[in-house]
């Protein structure tokens, strides 16, 4: 076995055991392999392991991947930050966007989404104290932007996706998760239809599916340092 299947062995497994030890279907948590600055061969290695999802931060970099690898049976998702100027290719090229917090990215994804194809999932970034990134809307902001978001055609609005700052300790991973959760489940009782929480990364992984992360987004730990 390679590097790369062991380690999504062992990546299947642990989740699988959090997934069971929280309650949850260990099928209800998907893992969206971060190959960001991988080579192709990293990304065909963890095909041939069975892994379909794949997260790229950087578009031409992803576009060139994507050429070489169109043959294959791959979910792409993009994770990095949007320029404004690039969203027809993202429209163009990727079942989902995570990371989008403002509206006229949104407008300008629905507009360019090609027409043939299925509606682009929309995942909307929500700044949590003690953010990582400085992307993301407070979470204040989410229900107004999300009914908007929602109006939109050819886009589907899927859930809430959050980087927090990383921590050591357990229950202070899980804290933000928790409040994103809270979040989401607030969103639905207003009758809006989702379903996703991106979040949780190679580090945190137990205490994102404590919370009930369905997309974990991981790089490190399945394709090593960068
Ligand atoms: C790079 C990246 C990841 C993966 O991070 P790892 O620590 O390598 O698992 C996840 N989400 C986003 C948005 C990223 O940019």
């Amino acid at each position: 076995m390679t590097e790369i299947s062991e380690r999504i062995q062992r990546l299947r497994h642990d989740i699988q055991r959090a997934a069971l030890k929280y309650g949850r279907d260990p099928g209800s948590v998907r893992l969206l392999a971060v190959s960001k600055t991988k080579p192709p061969e990293a990304i065909l290695a963890a095909y041939a392991a069975g892994q379909r999802l794949f997260g790229e931060n950087y578009l031409q970099e992803a576009l060139d991947k994507m050429t070489g690898l169109a043959a294959l049976d791959i979910e792409w998702h993009f994770i990095g930050r949007i320029q404004s100027n690039k969203t027809r290719l993202i429209a163009e090229s990727f079942s989902w966007v995570h990371g989008i917090d403002d509206i006229r990215q949104a407008r300008r994804l629905s507009e360019q989404r090609p027409e043939k194809s299925p509606p682009l999932n929309l995942c909307l970034q929500i700044n949590l104290s003690g953010e990582a990134s400085k992307g993301g809307i407070e979470p204040e902001a989410a229900m107004d932007l999300a009914h908007e978001i929602t109006a939109l055609p050819r886009i589907a609005l899927r859930g809430l996706m959050a980087l927090p700052a990383p921590e050591a300790d357990f229950e202070q991973q899980r804290a933000p998760f928790r409040r994103l959760r809270q979040l989401l489940e607030k969103l639905q009782s207003q009758g809006l239809k989702l379903d996703t929480l991106s979040m949780g990364m190679s580090d945190d992984l137990e205490a994102a599916i404590a919370e009930g992360a369905s997309i974990l987004r991981i790089g490190t730990a399945l394709f090593g340092p960068r």
